[in-house]
């Protein structure tokens, strides 16, 4: 019995290339617009800054906000829920 080197015979399957960056879009006017939002805790209306990408799969979202009195927001567009960004 031979041992025969196959090219192809999923040998390696389990190695996983690591290319490809884990790039970010920063944008202030992406292409749907950021939702108007209030603030959760004083009930003003939040500034909105910027929006992140992600361009990892699945795709993120996330919308930079800013409350005069609270400080930063983050608003995650996948889950739909806002959170402090600090
Ligand atoms: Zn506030």
């Amino acid at each position: 019995m031979t041992d025969i080197l196959r090219d192809g015979d999923g040998i390696n399957a389990g190695e996983r290339p690591r290319r490809g960056k884990r790039s970010a879009i920063f944008t202030s006017t992406p292409d749907t617009d950021a939702p108007t939002l209030m603030c959760p805790r004083c009930d003003t209306l939040l500034t909105y800054k910027e929006t992140v990408i992600s361009g990892v799969k699945p795709i993120e979202r996330w919308d930079y906000f800013y409350c005069p009195a609270c400080g930063p927001y983050v608003y995650r567009e996948r889950t739909r829920t806002l959170r402090p960004a600090t």
